[in-house]
């Protein structure tokens, strides 16, 4: 069984996400989406706020699974017995980033790999900072976000 592992802030997660986590559940038979917890991270969102939005976003794949994590991604990878960690590239910018990061996690444990799926061009300009900010400015997010992320925004922005 091929178990591929998502890992991410998704704070919040963006269609960019969903489009990444639609195709890779295609190609592998398990697909682990890791919502990363790091407590000295400050996030917008809690951890389970934003495990219960991508756990609505993913509702219809049965082959994807939603976790929480504070540790370390390849403890997290190599206890579940998988291989792969998944990133998703759009920009040359964000690949130096995700370079850096694969050698790193490479240097910790030599048998896990690190594949990188592209974009798609619709989510090429896709960033979960630049969305919470827009949001900030009651911008309209509807084209970006699903619509539990659309709600979800304009909570914790009413502050309720
Ligand atoms: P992190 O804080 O770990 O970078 P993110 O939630 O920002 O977590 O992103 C998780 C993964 O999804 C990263 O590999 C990131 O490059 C990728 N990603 C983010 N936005 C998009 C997008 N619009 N299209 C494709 N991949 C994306």
């Amino acid at each position: 069984m091929q178990r591929i592992v998502y890992p991410g802030s998704f704070d919040p997660p963006t269609y960019g996400h969903l489009n990444i986590i639609q195709r890779a559940s295609r190609l592998f038979d398990m697909l682990e989406i890791v919502i990363a917890d790091n407590k000295r991270k400050e996030y917008f969102f809690t951890a389970d706020e934003r495990f219960e939005m991508i756990t609505e976003m993913v509702a219809g794949l049965h082959n994807v699974q939603v976790n929480l994590w504070n540790g370390l991604i390849v403890d997290f990878v190599s206890n579940v017995g998988a291989r792969v960690i998944l990133r998703g590239v759009r920009a040359l910018s964000d690949f130096e980033y995700e370079f850096e990061l694969s050698l790193i996690n490479k240097g910790l444990n030599p048998q896990i790999e690190t594949i990188f799926m592209p974009t798609d061009k619709k989510y090429f300009v896709l960033r979960s900072s630049a969305i919470k900010e827009l949001a900030m400015f009651n911008g309209d997010v509807s084209s970006m976000v699903p619509p539990v992320v659309v709600r979800a925004l304009k909570a914790k922005l009413n502050g309720s």
